[in-house]
């Protein structure tokens, strides 16, 4: 590796700020720029962020409303990167779940810049906790899957035989406008029509909310969810737990404790 400047490879948590970790925390306060997704929470970045950072809005959906190409993302990454300058990449969630964080390391390694990677929440998580819904409760599921249904061609037929039959909790990343189709598979290849299924929309937020249907509720082809991204999709006899440890009913943040001086 060359003497350049740094990436750091950073998950912010599922939405609420108090969910990033120390370790990123300490980094945004020394970073020189920050490339922000749409789905990391602005008040971390107002709350916590060195405030002479320089702050790039990246990413699909972002907030400004421009569209940012993962290759600009590369090469604005790189471009950073070799002013020496210490770069704080922050991803929605843990870095390595549904992201581009591979592009992101192909281009790193390729031009030899120093990078560090540091988990975060992933929504699965993030959703679970606010929801009151254990992914591999005893008794309930003995593991949990992480899929995303974002195209039909992510999962074939052979695994929707699967999916439907398994005991295991299924969460679908970035799959909401795909609900019925969903559960119209689940139904086709006979899973149990009266599992559940829950929706949880902006989970960890002050807008969290959270949905439980049967899989039959669904099987109408004229039936309009309306769900606000983003949102998770969980699917399994866990989701039953939800009614009785729901706990969560969108408390506003108290930040201003942390806010200064944390693990600097
Ligand atoms: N790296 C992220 C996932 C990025 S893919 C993570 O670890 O969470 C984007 C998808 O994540 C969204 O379409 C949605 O399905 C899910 N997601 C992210 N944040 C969410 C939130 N606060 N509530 C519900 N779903 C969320």
């Amino acid at each position: 590796m060359n003497n350049q400047g740094k990436v750091i490879l950073a998950g912010a948590g599922a939405g609420d700020p108090e969910l990033i970790t120390l370790k990123t925390l300490r980094y945004l306060q020394k970073a020189d720029v920050i490339l922000t997704d749409y789905l990391a929470s602005n008040v971390i970045i107002d709350e916590f962020a060195n405030p002479t950072a320089e702050i790039v809005y990246v990413g699909k959906q972002c907030k400004s409303g421009i569209k940012t190409p993962q290759a600009s993302i590369n090469d604005l990454l790189i471009h950073y990167a070799q002013q020496g300058l210490l770069v704080v990449r922050l991803k929605g969630g843990d870095v390595s779940i549904f992201s581009n964080i591979y592009d992101e390391l192909i281009t790193l390694k390729k031009h030899q810049i120093n990078f560090e990677i540091i988990p975060g929440i992933t929504s699965a998580l993030g959703a679970a906790a606010y929801a009151g819904i254990p992914l591999t409760a005893r008794e309930y599921a003995n593991a949990v899957r992480f899929l995303t249904f974002y195209n039909t061609h992510t999962i074939e037929t052979a695994q929707w035989k699967e999916l439907a039959k398994t005991e295991d909790t299924l969460v679908f990343y970035m799959s909401s406008d795909k609900l019925i189709t969903i559960a119209q598979l689940l139904c086709q290849y006979e899973a149990d029509a009266s599992k559940k299924i829950a929706v949880v929309e902006q989970a960890t937020t002050p807008h969290q909310r959270v949905r439980v249907f049967e899989i039959n509720e669904l099987l109408n082809e004229n039936l309009s969810i309306d769900i606000i991204s983003p949102a998770l999709i969980i699917v399994g006899k866990v989701v039953n737990l939800h009614n009785e440890f729901s706990w969560f009913h969108g408390q506003n943040y108290e930040v201003s404790y942390f806010k200064q001086g944390v693990a600097t």
